[in-house]
């Protein structure tokens, strides 16, 4: 039944029975973790053959170099032949680092704002610098700006991807407007992949700014739940043929495929932007880690590897998923009382509540021993304006405390928003 259309004693009768059961879980002293995007055990466990992948005796490179030294900055040859493939593009325009592509993006950004980029006039806080972030979105993106004074602006996703009439808008006249940051694929947190017109259009929008980036965080590229590939059109392509070949810095890392803190990260865009990245981050590091580059190619071998790899992913967490869908639809379908996304792919499931509610219903799931995602977490300043939408991360509990953490959280929906409407 349509709660919302529904009359106030049939509202108030779903919202008594929702609060006894509130009530009764809250007996149960339970201790659920539904906040981050974490591979589970069983997932990490698919790669431990990393940590036997390179023995002594067998820490040279593919050109004789001793991985064990310092060195190589860009990463190794064999490497960036292989995650170059990965992002869909060369070996020359691809740096293979560390383990963490937030710290590549960190690095872009805060170097942007004391040092400026490549085709711009100088640092970017001497500019008032903004960032168009699409909502909902990242949150550690979002604390990056904020971090640095990069004021933010918010744009709506749609199921194509931003609001491209708003982004063209934003971006036509203000040139202190630096960049959007876009998650491509599977969208964090609400599953969307950008639609060949949304990468034609951020391509090819005249911008202000003549050093406009586009975080193009790919961080989902390979990471289908179902019959998948979801397509998405080559950014970098699409913007040098457009006449802006540096306007695309795309990021993407192993972090999710193998060993989450040990993965490996990387960064592709046009030759100037990698070399204006090189030297830039000269300062801070002499090389990355290059012995676990060479564990991850020797690893994955090339990209049948990848997505051979990714397929046992996909069996592991894809009952999980479903586990959430079925709560969903279950005790919320046809109520009116929420909506939600059926990602193909990532890491999350986002639920928009009816306005007003979401903090609420984490607070109640808080009481009962269920923590979610703090509400506003996927908007910056972590204000969400209508205060509706909730971050679902089925990926690390096991399915069995999925069920019940579902169990609460849709309670809670019942019990919260039918208040509302009986209180409206
Ligand atoms: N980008 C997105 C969109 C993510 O969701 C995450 C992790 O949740 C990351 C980046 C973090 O990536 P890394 O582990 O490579 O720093």
């Amino acid at each position: 039944m349509d709660l919302t259309k529904a009359d106030a004693d049939a509202v108030k009768a779903r919202h008594n029975d929702a609060a006894g059961r509130m009530e009764k879980l809250r007996g149960r002293n339970l201790s659920l973790d539904m906040t981050r995007g974490k591979p589970s055990p069983e997932q990490l466990n698919l790669s431990d053959d990393l940590l036997i992948a390179v023995q002594p005796g067998e820490t040279d490179g593919e050109d004789g170099t001793d991985l064990r030294n310092y060195g190589g900055l860009a990463g190794i040859p064999e490497a960036r032949r292989l995650f170059a493939e990965f992002l869909g593009t060369v070996p020359e325009r691809i740096i293979v680092g560390g383990n963490s592509s937030l710290s590549m993006m960190w690095d872009v950004l805060s170097n942007a704002m004391s040092f400026g980029m490549p085709d711009g006039e100088g640092p970017w806080r001497d500019q008032g610098a903004k960032f168009i972030c699409p909502v909902p979105g990242y949150d550690r993106h979002f604390a990056i700006c904020e971090r640095l004074g990069i004021e933010m602006i918010t744009v709506e996703m749609t199921p194509d991807g931003p609001d491209m009439d708003t982004v063209r808008a934003l971006v036509a006249d203000d040139a202190s407007v630096k960049g959007i940051w876009c998650v491509p694929k599977y969208s964090n947190p609400s599953g969307e992949t950008y639609s060949d017109e949304t990468v034609q259009a951020l391509a090819t929008m005249p911008t202000a700014a003549s050093d406009f980036r586009i975080m193009w965080d790919n961080a989902y590229a390979v990471h289908h739940l179902g019959d998948g590939p979801a397509s998405l059109s080559d950014i970098m392509k699409a913007c040098e043929a457009a006449g802006h070949p540096n306007r695309a810095i795309v990021l993407g890392s192993t972090s999710k495929m193998t060993h989450a803190g040990a993965g490996v990260a990387m960064l592709a865009s046009s030759p100037d932007n990698i070399k204006d990245h090189l030297d830039k981050i000269a300062y801070a590091m002499i090389g990355p880690d290059k012995v676990n580059q060479l564990r991850h190619v020797r690893f994955f071998k090339n990209m049948d590897g990848i997505l051979a790899h990714m397929k046992k992913h996909a069996e592991i967490i894809a009952p999980k998923f479903a586990a959430v869908e079925e709560a969903l639809e279950k005790n919320l379908g046809g109520s009116g009382l929420a909506t939600w996304t059926k990602p193909d792919g990532g890491y999350f499931v986002s639920v928009d509540v009816l306005d007003g509610c979401a903090s609420k219903v984490i607070a109640r799931c808080a009481d009962a021993g269920v923590k979610i995602t703090p509400a506003g977490a996927t908007y910056p300043y972590g204000k969400d304006p209508f205060d509706k939408n909730i971050r679902i991360a089925p990926t690390l509990p096991g399915i069995d405390e999925i069920k019940v953490a579902m169990t609460v959280l849709t309670a809670a929906i019942e019990e919260v928003c039918t208040q509302k409407l009986l209180d409206t």
